[in-house]
């Protein structure tokens, strides 16, 4: 599964902490994030991570297009409620008019991240099986 990682700077630390407990997981599906997000997730983790630009120079248009291309299985999107961006919407929506699961808190991702390693989000592969 091709899994995208967006953490919004104020959840930055809980993004490295979730990849952390679940390093094991996400080491065995491609990955790719933002620049700062991918940065300090590989760091603390030394998971292979595909590093976008960072998401104040374009790295989430770089997501939604990979989205809009159905390249996305997953998203992790730790977003600040406090502090909307401006990219927040089209992402959101982007997920949903692909069909993407989404998590934008900790809850939802843990979740997910128990629903992938149980096999519940393999029907992404039927979805769209030439998918890289
Ligand atoms: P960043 O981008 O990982 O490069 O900080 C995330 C964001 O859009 O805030």
């Amino acid at each position: 599964m091709n899994i995208a990682l967006i953490a919004h700077d104020k959840k930055k630390e809980l993004m490295v902490q979730f990849c952390i407990a679940y390093c094991g997981i996400l080491s065995r599906h491609n990955l790719c994030a933002t620049g700062t997000t991918g940065k300090l997730v590989s760091e603390a983790t030394g998971l292979n991570i595909q590093k976008y630009l960072s998401g104040a120079q374009g790295g989430d248009e770089q997501i939604c297009a990979r989205i809009s291309c159905n390249e996305i299985d997953l998203l992790l999107y730790f977003r600040d409620p406090i502090t909307p961006q401006p990219n927040e919407v089209n992402l959101l929506r982007l997920c949903d008019v692909h069909n993407i699961p989404v998590a934008t808190n900790i809850a939802t991702a843990e979740a997910l991240i128990h629903s992938l390693e149980h096999g519940d989000l393999d029907w992404r592969d039927i979805v769209n099986p030439t998918r890289i």
